[in-house]
């Protein structure tokens, strides 16, 4: 049995600054009682302790006194990602057998007609029924289901119990340290597991969240380089938005900063080597919704020692490479832990999400001589041309590192000769001729997996996690 977590943090600290919003702050004491209340609210209104319900909302305080009351009621949370189109939603409330969706009213248009709602506004309105609100917690109970991104298939629907969300808690302390003066801005959403982390970590640690509706990059410049701002959860795309504007305007990163966690996807390592030179720590982090956040991250210190690495595994988790014990052979990355989700819902219930104990990613990747991960790709997107094996992630590196391409995809397609060839899609920054960019990929990447035609076009297929979905880039051909 543990304690629950929001009652266990005001009783701990109740006066520590646990959230920030626009100039408005609360305190662990003031979370726990607006929380309180609304759990009494939700009551009145006929959600039962332990029911399913989905939640939905921009991120705003709102959202967290919802989900930390649906935490007291130990209601099975499913988190919706408001950029999904109607029929996504449609398929993630259905898959998942919600008798109901708590929603924003101003995301109330998103959702499909059908839908049963219970509007934010509601629920604070409502009348309360005070039950008794649990202390206990136990390490199976399941706090959040989130859907995996759906890029390389339907999105996945992954229980993240209590255990789950504590272990990698701890582990990402235990790598990361803490200090009481720390604190997380958080400008990714909460309805995915990188901005979930932060709310549970804050929890757990007693630290202050500083919360962003939505990524802005000159606030978040204005608090690297000047503001009181310790830590920030970027993907790619924030932190090239990050380094862009401190580079414009001359700026480094504050000596109070600590760390930007880098994670969600690859991080160009050309992004790695400008961060150092603005002074912005940067940790790449390898990680997925079923490993409820981190599973290996790369300390700064070694971030151009081992240049696009995810570095190594926390300290409670394993990570290998199925069949081989060999440094540098490449194969699919396996992990365990008690951070890996006990399975999914819906259609994939009985997928099993571990075989041996060991959670099968999908993920290529290889384990240097030093123990250091590096993620390769998707296996999925592989390309076998001619028999050998090229990566796609690789090529949209190099074509990224030119100064014209903003945007680079790769997919193979097939050819008589190689069985397959790889092919290139590109948004461009500024007009740049075919050719020029063919001559660059010929000095940096071997003849084979330079690509055998370039595509310049408005906009790359993404899903709602702004992932690129290289299995609907050949559509893009007419
Ligand atoms: P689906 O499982 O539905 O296809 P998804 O895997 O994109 O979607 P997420 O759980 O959001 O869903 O993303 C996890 C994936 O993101 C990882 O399996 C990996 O492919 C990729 N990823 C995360 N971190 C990194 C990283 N540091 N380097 C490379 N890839 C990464
Ligand atoms: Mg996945």
């Amino acid at each position: 049995m543990y304690p629950n977590w929001i009652l266990q943090r005001a009783y701990l600290t109740p006066n520590r600054i646990g959230l920030t919003f626009e100039g408005e702050s609360w305190s662990f004491e003031q979370l726990k009682q607006i929380s309180v209340t609304r759990a009494y609210q939700l009551t009145s209104l006929g959600i039962e302790e332990g029911s399913r319900v989905a939640i939905m909302g921009q991120n705003h305080p709102r959202l967290i006194f919802m989900i930390l009351a649906c935490m007291h009621l130990k209601c099975e949370m499913v988190l919706l990602n408001r950029k999904l189109s109607k029929e996504e939603l449609d398929y993630q409330i259905k898959d998942a057998k919600v008798s109901v969706v708590i929603v924003d009213e101003e995301d109330e248009h998103l959702l499909p007609q059908k839908v049963n709602k219970l509007p934010f506004l509601k629920v604070e309105e409502s009348h309360e029924t005070p039950i008794e609100i649990s202390e206990q917690w136990t390490l199976d109970q399941t706090t959040s289901i989130m859907y995996t991104s759906g890029t390389t298939g339907y999105p996945k629907g992954v229980r993240q119990t209590v255990g789950n969300h504590k272990e990698s808690a701890v582990s990402s302390v235990l790598n990361i340290g803490l200090s009481e003066e720390d604190v997380w801005l958080c400008a990714v959403p909460i309805f995915h597991i990188s901005g979930f982390s932060i709310l549970i970590r804050s929890l757990l640690y007693g630290n202050e969240v500083k919360l962003y509706r939505k990524f802005d990059t000159e606030g978040t410049i204005s608090d690297i380089s000047t503001g009181r701002i310790t830590h920030i959860s970027v993907v790619a795309v924030m932190l090239e938005r990050i380094l862009h504007g401190l580079e414009e305007k001359g700026l480094e990163a504050s000596p109070k900063f600590k760390l930007a966690l880098a994670g969600g996807g690859p991080i160009p390592k050309n992004y790695l080597l400008r961060a150092q030179k603005v002074k912005l720590s940067v940790s790449q982090t390898y990680g997925m919704t079923e490993t409820s956040s981190q599973t290996a991250t790369l300390s700064n210190e070694d971030a151009l020692r081992k240049l696009g690495s995810s570095g190594k595994p926390l300290f409670f988790n394993q990570i290998k490479i199925a069949d081989t014990n060999e440094p540098f052979v490449e194969g699919e990355i396996l992990i365990r832990g008690p951070h890996v989700t006990p399975g999914y819902i819906g259609q994939f219930e009985h997928k099993n999400s571990t075989v041996d104990g060991w959670l099968h990613t999908g993920d290529i990747g290889y384990i240097d001589d030093e123990g250091y991960l590096y993620v390769v790709d998707r296996r999925t997107d592989l390309i076998i041309s001619g028999g050998e094996n090229i990566y796609p992630a690789e090529i949209e590196g190099v074509l990224m590192a030119h100064p014209a391409v903003k945007e680079a995809g790769v997919c193979g397609i097939e050819d008589t000769t190689w069985g397959q060839v790889p092919i290139a899609f590109i948004v461009l920054n500024e007009s740049v001729r075919k050719e020029e960019l063919l001559d660059y990929c010929i000095g940096h990447l071997a003849k084979y997996k330079v690509p055998k035609e370039v595509y310049f076009v408005e906009q790359l297929p993404r899903n709602g996690s702004n992932k690129l979905m290289r299995r609907k880039l050949k559509e893009l051909i007419h």
